[in-house]
């Protein structure tokens, strides 16, 4: 089994869950926000319908929450370890700036991790 037929390839490079080919949104750069969450509607290899249906990415919320309370973690971390000298401010400052940056990073990425718990992987689309 090699990279591309493991589920973190399609998460890692945003491409369909089933078959690892087409890409999730309609532009790669996540940070031209405009479309942000612009996303094709379905794939154009393996067909596979990216939309399920009304309000189906409602649920990446909570995997955007889950990957905010990891980011304000590691970086407690780094304060705690390195910069513990400093106020508390910095640290809130620090949190607030860090995930504003990596706000539209962090969503695109929710988007693909809820999408692929419900589509498996399908290796005959590889060829
Ligand atoms: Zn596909």
């Amino acid at each position: 089994m090699n990279f591309k037929e493991h589920k973190l390839y399609g998460i890692i490079f945003d491409k369909c869950p089933r078959c690892h080919s087409h890409d999730l949104f309609v532009d790669k750069n996540p940070y031209h926000l405009k479309n942000v969450v612009k996303m094709h509607e379905k794939c154009k290899v393996c067909s596979c319908v990216f939309e399920k249906e009304t309000w189906f990415y409602f649920g990446a919320m909570y995997i955007s929450y889950g990957l905010n309370v990891g980011l304000v973690a590691f970086l407690f971390l780094l304060y705690y370890f390195f910069f513990w000298s400093y106020t508390v401010h910095y640290f809130v400052a620090g949190v607030t700036l860090i995930s504003l940056i990596l706000f539209p990073f962090i969503m695109r990425k929710s988007r693909v991790v809820w999408l692929s718990f419900f589509e498996s992987f399908d290796a005959s689309f590889l060829k």
